[in-house]
């Protein structure tokens, strides 16, 4: 990846080597089996094998210090590699340090302690950020119309603690994670003021959790409903605090979304890797099928595809790593652009699959192809944080105040 040096230093170089590495050795070969690996037998080996390397919470600073991590554009290629080799493993290894985030930022130290000695007596440990609702998904994430006046959870104070009912749904590492980052509403008259990012450790009573999602495909990762009846924490362990825990989920949009632009490419690149593969060892119509000139303009747009949404996601992330040149990352600016970025490599990867599978015929179809698991993938990439449509409404929102109601 020669671009990779205009915006990566040489430490997040030689950590991308090694995911590639690890991908290529470890995750390709059995891609098609974790993509069946209902009962996570095979997601743990692999999971073990990554902490060991160490690619779990790097963002997460030690003792709440300022983060010493590798920059978001780092962290954005790391998850086009892993999303290469299996968007579910990329989506696990990626979100707990999305779900530390609030803590971080609040410099919450007993949070950050906590998940510390957390991870000292577990590893691997995981986090999970619980926002969305039964009721509630998108409204959730538009806050410039809804200021989290549509979230149902409630937490209430009583005297030194926290107390939470309410329900999520879908989050990812949910059911496996130590520590939950759970988006609450104080008071919805209160709008965002109300909005409270609450940590809820794994164990405490009153948490409990639904049955597994049956998805499409991203089987690497956990998604249940999880339930909060009563469950009490102290009141250190909201994130930031009034007015901020609403900026770390604006921050979380803009982070989620430009990490799901580089999963989308990592989608999009390896299934151009086996179409390119196939297409020279099927002979169609007298030669291989891409050297049809259909075939190859097919490839061409693939390639530009993959080249520019990278291109913007790189351009993005580093934006989104200079808030004092470009806007702070909760910014209707900075979510604009993060925005652009997941919706057009979404677009881009889920159109450049379809039609990579037509190169390759019924084969594309076929999972021993491995194709089609890209292109199951790669849908619910563009389909959560908001979804295309509300992307469109935040994009659009750079230039003027747009409301849907
Ligand atoms: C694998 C997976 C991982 C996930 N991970 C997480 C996670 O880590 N944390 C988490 O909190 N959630 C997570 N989710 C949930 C996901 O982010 C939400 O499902 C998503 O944001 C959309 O919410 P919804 O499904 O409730 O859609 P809805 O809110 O019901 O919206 C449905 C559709 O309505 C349209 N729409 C939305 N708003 C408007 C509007 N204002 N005007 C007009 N049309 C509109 C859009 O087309 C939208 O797609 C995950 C889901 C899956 C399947």
């Amino acid at each position: 990846m020669a671009y990779l040096p205009l915006l990566v230093d040489e430490t997040g170089r030689m950590i991308i080597d090694v995911i590639r590495r690890f991908v290529d050795t470890e995750i390709m070969p059995i891609r098609d089996k974790v993509d069946g690996d209902v009962d996570h037998v095979l997601v743990n080996e692999l999971l073990i094998k990554m902490s060991a390397l160490g690619v779990f919470n790097v963002e997460i600073p030690e003792q709440g210090a300022e983060s010493e991590g590798p920059s978001i554009a780092t962290s954005c290629a790391i998850i086009e590699e892993f999303a290469r080799g299996d968007a579910g493993i990329g989506i696990v290894a990626g979100i707990s340090s999305w779900a530390m985030a609030g803590a971080v930022y609040g410099r919450n130290t007993d949070v950050v302690d906590l998940y510390h000695k957390m991870q000292e007596d577990k590893q691997p440990t995981f986090a999970c950020f619980a926002m969305t609702e039964p009721a509630s998904g998108c409204d959730v994430e538009n806050l410039p119309e809804m200021h989290g006046r549509t979230i149902k959870t409630r937490a209430v104070r009583d005297g030194d603690e926290w107390v939470i009912n309410g329900a999520k749904r879908f989050p990812s590492n949910s059911g496996i994670s130590s520590l939950y980052c759970v988006v609450c509403q104080t008071d919805p008259e209160k709008g965002e003021d109300g909005i409270a990012l609450i940590y809820v450790p794994e164990g405490t009573e009153g948490l409990s959790f639904g049955k597994y999602e049956v998805k499409a495909g991203l089987q690497a990762d956990r998604n249940c409903d999880v339930f909060l009846d009563n469950v009490r924490v102290p009141l250190a362990y909201r994130a930031a605090g009034p007015g901020k825990d609403a900026i770390v989920i604006g921050r979380n949009i803009s982070l989620g979304r430009v990490v799901s632009a580089a999963a989308a490419v990592g989608c999009a690149k390896a299934a151009f890797e086996e179409c390119l593969k196939y297409t020279e060892e099927r002979v169609v119509g007298g030669k291989p099928i891409r050297e049809h000139s259909i075939a190859a303009g097919i490839l061409a747009d693939a390639i530009m595809g993959i080249d520019t949404a990278r291109a913007y996601y790189l351009q993005v992330a580093y934006m989104l790593s200079n808030p004092e040149e470009f806007g702070e990352m909760h910014s209707t600016a900075m979510i604009s652009h993060a925005s652009s970025a997941k919706n057009y490599a979404c677009n881009m990867a889920n159109n450049t699959i379809g039609k990579l599978m037509e190169l390759m015929g019924s084969y594309g179809y076929i999972r021993d192809f491995h194709v089609e698991k890209y292109w199951r993938d790669v849908k619910e990439i563009q389909l959560w944080l908001g979804g295309h449509q509300l992307g469109q409404f935040d994009i659009v929102r750079r230039y003027y105040p747009y409301k849907t109601t």
